[in-house]
């Protein structure tokens, strides 16, 4: 594909910094309207379709698709134990990847901890400096916020509601889903608006069967709402339809790019308008302000592989390098006029850090489906979505807010249960009998914003390029419930039937854990 090179000489009407779904989309919406668009991407353009190989059998690859023996993924428990920077302790490990870079496929995808290194309180932080971010290992849930979280104030008086409603944003989620494609089922929920939905995916057996019971219980499980285009995108020659094909959820990529990815879906047709200049390998460190009027006039950036430092202007800058890493980059942009950083009047760039909890999950068996001939149930982008239930029409006195489950169920291509105990032929008989019948679901809760939940810059740790590090101050918390006054816990969970309290409260350390159901769908199916 033909680009135009870098101009350092040019202004372009806008400098992106990062090419995730933020920075894909602005790349998209302003080349489309004919600006001249200038995005500084810091890690490679990666081959992806060599990197996932969602068709490559287990047995073609080394090490079983494991990562090579010279390096390490952070498990759980040396998360908990160690402290950040994460390298020390870890010395006979060349390289050194997050929890989510253990497959063989990710190791050029996420970021190596010792070149990437963050100081401060146990996390797990995972980034994929590539072409795309993580757009390339997503796990593909496209959901959309609605009122009760723009406006959970009302309903709760914990912290503020967003200066924005469903209705405004509706009509840009209309938008994007055209761009995503998204695979699920109309349920006219207030609490989880549907989107345009593509072809859905079908719910096996064992899914029912639970889908059945929830029901009873006004309970909602539905089909995985995938941002994956089941009916194709005429629009987009970059991407195909999804073919049901592959070990999907073995690896978190598509390569035939049915799951939405922000290069296929929305760089490379950016660049076909020739209006997007692409420099990839381009760190940005900071953002420089004119002077004379106090706005951004560009940036300056080091060219990731020779080091070599360069300036280029932008009438807009547009900080698109994820949450944290543009929070880093308007801290580390201090000017006479902004000595704070930029954008940090309020004092609150990196303040109010909050994400997802995700980690406690619970699995069983479907008895009557032990010993059934196995199902092809691989190749599915996804299996059930358990709505949140809590908090929406009674007011629990214990938390506020609500959580979902993801799960699934069914045969996969390595089978679910190996981890009981057994040997030899009779273990193998156990396990196939087995295999299909096991269901599983992992929760994902809402962690409230807080100020005193923030990250700065680390007066003495720099990354390799030689730019401060990010320092992480951040807790979980728990406040005991007082009784009709909000302020009533960090995110969700009581602790009845799915063990999310427990895990908030009494855990220490970082909270990416117990069950991830990624992590999950790869041992148990999906
Ligand atoms: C394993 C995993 C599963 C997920 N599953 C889901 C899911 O199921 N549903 C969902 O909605 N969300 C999911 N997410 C979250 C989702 O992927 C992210 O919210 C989204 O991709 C963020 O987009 P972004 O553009 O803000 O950041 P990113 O995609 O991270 O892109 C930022 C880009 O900026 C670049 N960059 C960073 N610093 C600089 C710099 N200084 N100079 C230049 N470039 C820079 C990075 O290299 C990167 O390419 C998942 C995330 C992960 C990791
Ligand atoms: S099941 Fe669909 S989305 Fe998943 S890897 Fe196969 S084609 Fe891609």
């Amino acid at each position: 594909m033909a680009q135009p090179e870098v101009d350092l000489t040019k202004k372009y009407d806008a400098v992106i910094i990062g090419s995730g779904a933020a920075g894909g989309m602005a790349a998209h919406v302003l080349t489309t309207h004919g600006l001249q668009v200038l995005l500084l991407e810091a890690g490679k353009k990666l081959d992806i379709e060599k990197e996932l190989r969602s068709m490559q059998w287990p047995y073609d690859n080394a090490h079983r698709g494991a990562l090579p023996p010279d390096s390490h993924s952070i498990s759980f428990n040396e998360y908990t134990i160690r402290r950040p920077p994460y390298g020390p302790g870890f010395e006979k490990s060349k390289n050194l990847y997050s929890y989510i870079g253990n497959s063989d496929c990710m190791k050029n995808i996420v970021v190596n901890e010792r070149e990437n290194p963050f100081t401060g309180t146990n996390y797990a932080w995972v980034r994929a400096r590539c072409l795309g971010g993580k757009t390339n290992i997503w796990g593909r849930l496209a959901l959309r916020l609605s009122d009760y979280d723009f406006k959970a104030k009302d309903r709760d008086g914990f912290g503020e509601n967003w200066p924005i409603s469903y209705s405004d944003i509706a009509p840009y989620y209309d938008k994007v889903d055209l761009y995503l494609g998204i695979t699920g089922v109309k349920e006219n929920l207030p609490y989880l608006p549907d989107s345009l939905f593509q072809r859905p995916t079908k719910l096996n057996c064992a899914e029912v069967t639970l889908q059945q019971g929830l029901k009873k219980m006004g309970r909602v499980l539905t089909q995985y709402r995938a941002g994956v285009t089941t009916d194709g995108l005429k629009h987009n020659k970059y991407r195909s339809r999804c073919y049901g094909r592959g070990a999907c959820e073995r690896k978190g990529g598509c390569d035939i790019h049915a799951a939405f990815d922000s290069p296929t879906g929305l760089i490379y047709p950016a660049m076909d308008t020739g209006n997007l200049t692409l420099r990839t390998n381009s760190t940005v460190r900071e953002i420089t302000v004119d002077p004379a009027t106090g706005r951004a006039s560009g940036v300056h950036f080091t060219d990731s592989q020779t080091m070599k430092d360069y300036t280029v202007r932008g009438k807009v800058v547009i900080v698109a390098a994820s949450t944290l890493e543009s929070a880093r980059l308007l801290l580390l942009s201090k000017s006479r006029l902004y000595p704070n950083g930029l954008a940090n009047s309020s004092g609150h760039v990196g303040h109010n850090f909050c994400e997802h909890v995700m980690g406690p999950g619970v699995a069983g068996q479907a008895k009557d489906l032990v010993g059934k001939p196995s199902t092809l149930d691989d190749g599915r982008p996804g299996g059930f979505y358990l709505a949140r239930f809590r908090n929406l029409t009674e007011k629990n006195p214990n938390f506020i807010r609500g959580y979902g489950f993801e799960g699934g169920s069914g045969s996969s291509m390595f089978p679910a249960g190996t981890d009981q105990p057994g040997f030899g032929a009779s273990f193998k008989e156990e396990i196939r009998k087995n295999q299909g019948s096991y269901i599983g679901m992992g929760a994902f809760g809402e962690v409230l914003a807080r100020y005193e939940n923030y990250v700065d810059l680390d007066p003495v740790v720099k990354d390799k390029w030689g730019v401060p590090a990010l320092r992480f101050h951040y807790k979980i918390r728990r406040e005991r419930a007082q009784h009709g006054q909000g302020h009533e816990g960090d995110g969700a969970g009581d602790g009845r039937g799915c063990g999310l309290q427990d895990y908030l409260c009494e855990r220490p350390g970082p909270h990416r854990r117990m069950v991830d159901p990624r992590t999950w769908n790869r041992t148990h199916g999906k």
